[in-house]
């Protein structure tokens, strides 16, 4: 079910909004490279909020950037993808790049898909069911999987093994 904004807070969100013949870009507030719009006193990602103005977004999926500008608002640059597809895309990205992820690489990757600073002690079920996707799928071996989240190997081990986080 697509959100619906009043008027007034429409034309609050695009004039943060400066348009250049590919992609939209966000000139408002930011959080890890992504543009953030204030509404209700919550504090929306912009790229969702943009896509939820032309198609209603699907509450297990992500939004993704087709174009990798984070703070890019144009819907034609987004799709709605799944936390797997979301992890997939970064997985190849990782592997096209000529030398493994660097830490800070990857703490952006665990923040991005937890939403979290510290995984260990915020994991979202999204990241939990996509680290068993990625396992399941064998993607990724669990050491690996490990490494990309930021966690303890023997954390995700057992969130693996379905022996915490068993609820999802
Ligand atoms: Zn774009």
């Amino acid at each position: 079910m697509a959100l619906i904004y009043e008027q007034r807070a429409l034309t609050r969100f695009w004039e943060k909004v400066e348009k250049t013949p590919s992609c939209w870009l966000w000139v408002g507030g930011l959080s890890k490279g992504y543009g953030i719009f204030s509404y209700q006193r919550k504090s929306l990602r912009a790229h969702r909020v943009s896509l939820s103005l032309v198609q209603d977004l699907l509450p297990e999926k992500v939004v993704c950037h087709r174009c990798d500008v984070r703070n890019c608002v144009n819907p034609s640059h987004l799709f709605q993808g799944s936390q797997k597809d979301n992890v997939q895309d970064m997985i190849k990205k990782g592997r096209g790049a000529k030398q493994n992820w660097t830490r800070e690489q990857r703490k952006v990757f665990s923040e991005s898909i937890t939403g979290a600073k510290n995984p260990n002690s915020k994991l979202y079920p999204a990241a939990v069911q996509a680290m068993r996707e990625i396992y399941k799928d064998k993607l990724l071996s669990g050491r690996k999987i490990a490494l990309l989240f930021g966690l303890d190997h023997s954390t995700v081990g057992s969130i693996l093994r379905h022996e915490t986080w068993t609820h999802c």
